[in-house]
């Protein structure tokens, strides 16, 4: 993708346990269709969209995982892809539920001062769902970043990630701002500031 200062491009990778309908959120909001027989996706996957929201241009590049998710192979190279992640568990399935907690500490683990949103998808699937309680016992601590969506049904998938955009572009702007404030520094901040934000591993 080149560079074009005007355009806002930024990366997103799905994440979640097998089967909570990565590939048919990826083919939803890419595509804006599902394709019923979506399966495992061999090899990372990526699409871009463009589009404008708020009177800004923005391309977002969107990572599927490639089915290693499974074997919960996914590599740190595949974390260090997203500027931000989107985590997804099946409102239907307990164990995909308590799993966000690894996913979530893995993402962090990798990636610093991470942003992340959680979906619960399926949620048209009325019958099945979690009780409330239970869900809410896992995300309330996330409940500003957490989005009911269907994939199938279309819903709440296109608000989910404008939410993502939404947070990203809060932190570009806290970004810029800081390292304004570090070259209206002296020398010794600037060093200071270096220091704190290479620190590795
Ligand atoms: P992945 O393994 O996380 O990529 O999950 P898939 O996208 O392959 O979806 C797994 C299964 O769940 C497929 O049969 C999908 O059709 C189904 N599925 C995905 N999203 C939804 C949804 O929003 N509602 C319902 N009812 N089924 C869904
Ligand atoms: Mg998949």
């Amino acid at each position: 993708m080149k560079n074009n200062p005007s355009i806002t491009q930024y990366k997103i990778v799905l994440l979640g346990d097998t089967n909570v309908g990565k590939t048919t959120i990826f083919n939803r909001y890419i595509h804006d269709k599902v394709d019923k027989n979506v399966g495992s996706t061999i090899g990372v996957d990526f699409e871009v969209k463009s589009f404008t929201y708020k009177k800004k241009k923005y391309k977002i590049k969107l990572f599927d995982t490639a089915g290693q998710e499974r074997f919960r192979t996914i590599t740190q190279a595949y974390f260090h892809m997203g500027d931000a992640f989107l985590i997804v568990f099946d409102l239907t399935n307990e164990n995909s539920l308590i799993s966000i907690h690894e996913w979530i500490q893995s993402v962090q683990d990798a990636v610093d001062n991470c942003t992340f949103i959680i979906l619960g998808n399926k949620s048209d699937l009325i019958e099945k769902l979690i009780p409330e309680d239970i869900i809410n016992e896992h995300v309330k601590k996330y409940k500003n970043f957490f989005f009911k969506t269907s994939a199938i049904k279309n819903k709440n998938i296109k608000e989910a990630i404008s939410k993502l955009i939404d947070l990203l572009d809060e932190k570009n702007i806290k970004n810029r701002n800081n390292s304004f404030a570090v070259e209206e520094g002296n020398n010794y901040n600037k060093v200071g500031n270096q220091e704190n934000n290479n620190k590795c591993c």
